[in-house]
């Protein structure tokens, strides 16, 4: 399962392709160490009856997990006091720039 943010659009302006480098989260993907493990439940499903394009039924999961698990970001604020916050940070900043 991978978690695409609200920055989205940023990604769709660049002209250069993206490789994306984070490992699909799942109930098996360890936690750092005291960290909750990562718990993906299945809490509703779209009958098998359900007319295809028609609204009213949906999949819905519930994640439940520690924000260190995975492939992640520690904002600069998880070791300092006054550090910037993740939503501070542009996501241009977590990209570099390469040839090949
Ligand atoms: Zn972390």
């Amino acid at each position: 399962m991978h978690f695409l943010s609200i920055y989205d659009d940023q990604l769709s302006m660049m002209s250069q392709p993206i490789i994306d480098l984070s490992y699909p989260l799942d109930n098996a993907t360890p936690p750092f160490p005291g960290n909750p493990p990562v718990e993906i439940v299945v809490q509703a499903t779209i009958p098998a009856d359900h007319p295809a394009g028609v609204p009213g039924a949906m999949n819905i999961s519930r994640l439940h997990t520690g924000p260190h698990v995975g492939t992640h970001l520690d904002a600069p604020f998880h070791f300092f006091r006054e550090g910037a916050t993740i939503d501070q940070i542009p996501l241009s900043d977590t990209m570099e720039s390469h040839s090949c």
